[in-house]
């Protein structure tokens, strides 16, 4: 029997270890960007985060809290995907081909099913449980080029109440007649569906050409008119990844002065404007995104697959034209839906170049790295108070062989913490995701598990 009032209301909290960012370990020091409670809480009121801290010192301050503990697993923010396709969910592992020919091979014929908007439905029912299933609690995904496509994206993602960003394509040329829409018909459809699901809920719209290659210069314009119409939706399309396909930009667009500034012609580049892939990017290229402060999305796993190349990630986080970045999974070109396996993949990339990327760095691209490249760093990505609260849990010891690879479960200094980062990077996957909140409230379970 209680005696609390009507008014009193029980909190819930999180206790476990935690780690966090509270700013950029590509330029602030580890030991002062990094933020590790071994033993912390995690006080949550609507959805939200009330209070963080060190369990000891938070505790006593909340007479009434109701705990769930997670001794031995790490808590993280949740992950942050700023780049991949729902429809080319099922075309994952399609074999042979790089960027031009698997297009038309594989990814045209797939999304010309995405017409169906009950298809559409059941695909991004099963695409939003694998990205919950993955840690991955927001995501700038691509729809098909039908509206109802996009349509039934933002159902299913407000039905689950998720951070998603997400457009219909837009595309006029260079691709089948069941999948091209006009320029004036992009238009019109990107506004309504705008005015429709533009910050309903958590759900944000990102205008989508799919890339110069296919749109003409009219319906690039129609784009930026979107922008300039409603200027905190996104811009979200692919910018230089494969050498055959920049070759070919040159050729639809002589009067440009190279990729990206065909997308600058239009009003495309500026903030909220993220770009997938950036592999063939010149130097002047990556200080006209600095300056104007777009993003890349650096997809690693989808640049090996396709043999497109190695993204030169230490050239965009300089210091003298610091780039914004996220982690991209890519989806269908991309071959795992993990944030953990894509930043794996990104070490390699890394490695391949004479170069390192540390744990710590690849799991701030996977967060707070992924939040600020989407400008959402003011609600998302750690656990400071008043932010939203989506977090992920991380089981170091997961498997037989990451238990035995992680005889100690909670780490005791920064050290410790890199190695055991680094393992879950390393060996980790869906498997190593023991329970995903969103907005406070458990979202997702690992079968099986405690
Ligand atoms: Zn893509």
């Amino acid at each position: 029997m209680t005696h609390a009032t009507p008014s009193s209301k029980t909190l819930r909290a999180i206790r476990g270890s935690f780690l966090d960012f509270t700013d950029d370990p590509f330029y602030v020091p580890e030991s002062e960007s990094v933020r590790y409670v071994a033993d912390g809480l995690l006080v949550l009121e609507d959805g939200k985060v009330k209070d963080f801290g060190d369990y000891n010192t938070l505790q006593p301050k909340y007479t009434d809290l109701e705990i769930t503990s997670y001794p031995g697993r790490l808590i993280v923010p949740g992950f942050i995907d700023t780049h991949i396709h729902f429809p080319q969910t099922e075309m994952i592992a399609a074999y042979g081909e790089q960027l031009l020919e698997w297009l038309s091979q594989y990814t045209f014929p797939t999304e010309g099913k995405f017409k169906d908007k009950d298809y559409a439905q059941k695909v991004a029912s099963f695409f939003l449980d694998e990205l919950l299933k993955n840690g991955t609690t927001t995501a700038l995904v691509f729809a098909a080029v039908f509206p109802q496509s996009a349509d039934a994206f933002f159902e299913e993602a407000y039905r689950r109440n998720l951070r998603m960003i997400a457009g219909k394509v837009m595309m006029d040329r260079n691709a089948p007649d069941f999948l091209m829409d006009t320029a004036d018909s992009s238009y019109h459809d990107s506004k309504a569906l705008i005015e429709k699901w533009h910050k309903k809920g958590r759900l944000l719209y990102a205008v989508t050409p799919r890339f110069a290659v296919t749109s003409t210069d009219a319906q690039l314009q129609m784009a930026g008119k979107l922008l300039q119409e409603f200027p905190d939706v996104y811009l979200h399309t692919h910018l230089s990844e494969n050498v055959d396909e920049v070759e070919l930009v040159a050729k639809l667009f002589p009067d440009s002065n190279g990729y990206l500034d065909v997308y600058d012609q239009a009003g495309l580049v500026g903030k909220r404007s993220v770009f997938a892939h950036g592999v063939q990017l010149t130097d002047a290229e990556f200080e006209r995104l600095s300056e104007t402060g777009a993003a890349i999305a650096f997809c690693p796993t989808s640049n090996l697959f396709l043999g497109s190349g190695l993204f030169k990630l230490t050239k965009a986080k300089s210091d003298q034209y610091p780039v914004h970045i996220g982690l991209g999974t890519d989806i269908g070109a991309g071959t795992s839906f993990s944030l953990l396996v894509t930043a794996h993949v990104a070490y390699k990339v890394v490695q391949l170049q004479r170069q390192r990327l540390s744990p710590f760095r690849a799991m701030f691209l996977a967060t707070l790295g992924g939040a600020r490249a989407l400008y959402l760093d003011d609600i998302l990505g750690n656990f400071e108070p008043g932010k939203e609260a989506d977090f992920v849990v991380l089981d170091a010891q997961a498997t037989p062989l990451m238990a035995f690879r992680n005889p100690r479960s909670v780490a005791t200094s920064l050290e410790e913490l890199a190695d055991q980062v680094f393992s879950l990077i390393v060996m980790g996957d869906d498997r190593a995701v023991h329970a995903t909140y969103i907005m406070g409230e458990l979202a997702y379970t690992k079968e099986g598990d405690r």
